[in-house]
């Protein structure tokens, strides 16, 4: 039964007609399995006005209610997690165990947040004049907004809204159009967890939508990931319109791999992070940068790992890689392989031959492929790819190596394969890229830390999640005291708590 999808509004689905809509596909099978309604601006108002509405009761809702609705959150998504992975690979395409992944690395996110008591802790300075005394507070901005990439329809939302609701906000989702499902179940759970209507809605749609947010005067910050055209647009307009914004974009992520480096466990992650989730993660490596010395006998081991990858449906326990998400961004993605062989680049592993693992014939479907001796003016290297598709750089050096990652207008991830550590600490010095992994290929910090690139993979100041994710969403105000008669609020024998 085909579904449809509808928005989440002040606690529950959206009443009334969409005035349009657009289809949800199963990659697999390359068929349609529902509709999700598409949000214009009457939408839009109604989702902000009840997140607006809600907004005073969930600040003023003191800090051990908050916490536990997060714990109640954070039990209920634990047990949906596997549901939710199924959820998710069905509309995206990637593997069920891949997906139980993302939504694992959500999870820390709130277990992150429900630590938010700790995190909101402000200064205080006695008497900074005599009988003056001086404090700051973290106080939450009001109704924030959130918009997301098709890759990672859970994890992503979760490095922003349990951050966001932990301080005091209340917010709006635009998750991507293309796979829409995974944030109305989350809704449905922090129902259950009894978070109050209104504290976190979900809007579904397009650019209508997303401009609908952008322009809204009730509107204090939004949150955005995915492509970087539109997270430069998404910065320019909501900063015209004083809003808070941080703006995570698009990666070409190089893994850097020196004459010393352990072949096997280079070659191991160069195919883990090139075709896992069909290369379509922002901190999937798409550039090898190999030292010359090193490159044949690299290319030869990543060939035979890819000759024994299992490409297949999501939900067969023998696929290890999904099809891509929809048949254009497929066909745009094999397009590459041509332009580059055009370009002088050569393919020793092609994609287009692969064997698939039962699926439907018009699935989305393209295999591991690699293209050698790649030079960095060629399409396949200048454009983000986003699929499954290695790029083999060759240098003769450190320096040349160093040289072409700090040049890439990208600096979301890198990697160094190495067994010098001092060779590694340079590296780790002197790139210029948001996260870097030392013999690790996909850094992706831990929730405790905080999410994000440099230069054109980063429009904004604050990376997501971790203390810079606290200081997104609350504004500190700074306060200078004088107390004559203090009082002290009368006999009361209880034992203080809190509540
Ligand atoms: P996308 O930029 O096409 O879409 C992202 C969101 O913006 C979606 O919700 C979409 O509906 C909306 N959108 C699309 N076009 C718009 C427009 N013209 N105006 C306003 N809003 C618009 O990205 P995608 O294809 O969903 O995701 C893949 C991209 O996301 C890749 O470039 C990838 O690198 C990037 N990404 C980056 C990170 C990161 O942390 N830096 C993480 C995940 C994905």
């Amino acid at each position: 039964m085909s579904k449809h999808v509808t928005h989440w509004i002040g606690g529950g689905p959206a009443k009334g007609g969409a005035h349009r809509r657009g289809d949800i596909y199963n990659p697999a099978t390359g068929k349609v399995s529902g509709t999700v309604d598409f949000a214009g601006g009457a939408e839009v108002d109604a989702a902000v006005a009840a997140a607006k509405a809600a907004f005073p009761g969930w600040r003023d809702t003191s800090l051990s209610k908050r916490v536990a609705v997060l714990f109640r959150f954070r039990e209920l998504l634990k047990a949906e997690a596997g549901e939710l992975a199924r959820l998710i690979s069905s509309e995206h395409g990637k593997v069920v165990s891949d997906a139980a992944g993302e939504v694992q690395r959500g999870l820390e996110v709130v277990e992150f947040a429900c630590g938010i008591p700790h995190l909101l802790k402000g200064g205080y300075s006695e008497n900074v004049s005599s009988g003056v005394d001086a404090y700051s507070i973290l106080q939450p901005l009001g109704v924030v907004a959130g918009v997301t990439p098709f890759n990672f329809p859970a994890m992503v939302p979760m490095w922003m809204f349990p951050v966001a609701i932990a301080c005091g906000n209340t917010f709006v989702l635009k998750p991507s159009e293309k796979d829409p499902s995974a944030s109305v179940r989350i809704a449905e759970l922090w129902a259950e967890a009894g978070l109050p209507d209104g504290v976190f809605n979900v809007v579904h749609g397009d650019k209508e939508a997303v401009d609908g947010i952008l322009e809204h005067g009730d509107v204090k910050a939004v949150s955005f990931v995915g492509s970087t055209p539109i997270a430069r647009y998404i910065y320019e307009n909501a900063a015209r319109t004083g809003k808070r914004v941080q703006a995570l974009g698009g990666a070409k992520n190089h893994m850097v791999v020196l004459p010393d480096a352990d072949l096997d466990l280079a070659a191991d992650a160069a195919v883990s992070a090139g075709f896992g989730s069909a290369g379509e993660r922002c901190m999937a490596i798409s550039a090898v940068v190999a030292i010359d010395s090193v490159a044949d006998e690299l290319l030869e081991r990543i060939r035979t790992r890819v000759a024994d990858l299992k490409v297949g449906p999501g939900d067969d326990d023998r696929s290890e890689m999904g099809p891509l998400v929809t048949r254009a961004h497929r066909d745009k993605v094999a397009s590459y392989l041509e332009t580059g062989v055009r370009q002088g680049a050569s393919l020793p592993i092609d994609g287009r031959v692969h064997p698939v693992l039962g699926g439907g014939e018009d699935g989305f479907w393209l295999g591991p492929s690699l293209l050698d001796h790649v030079t960095p003016e060629m399409g396949c290297y200048t454009d983000e790819i986003f699929g499954p598709v290695l790029s083999m750089l060759r240098v003769p050096s450190y320096e040349s190596a160093l040289e072409l990652v700090n040049a890439n207008p990208y600096g979301n991830g890198t990697a160094i394969f190495t067994n010098d550590g001092g060779a590694a600490r340079r590296f780790q010095n002197e790139v210029e890229v948001g996260m870097v992994g030392i013999n690790v290929p996909i850094p992706v910090p831990m929730a405790y830390y905080s999410f994000g690139g440099w230069k054109e993979s980063l429009f904004g100041d604050s990376h997501a999640h971790g203390m810079e994710g606290v200081h997104f969403y609350t504004r500190t105000k700074a306060v200078t005291s004088r107390w004559l008669d203090p009082s002290h609020g009368g006999v009361n024998l209880g034992f203080p708590t809190s509540g």
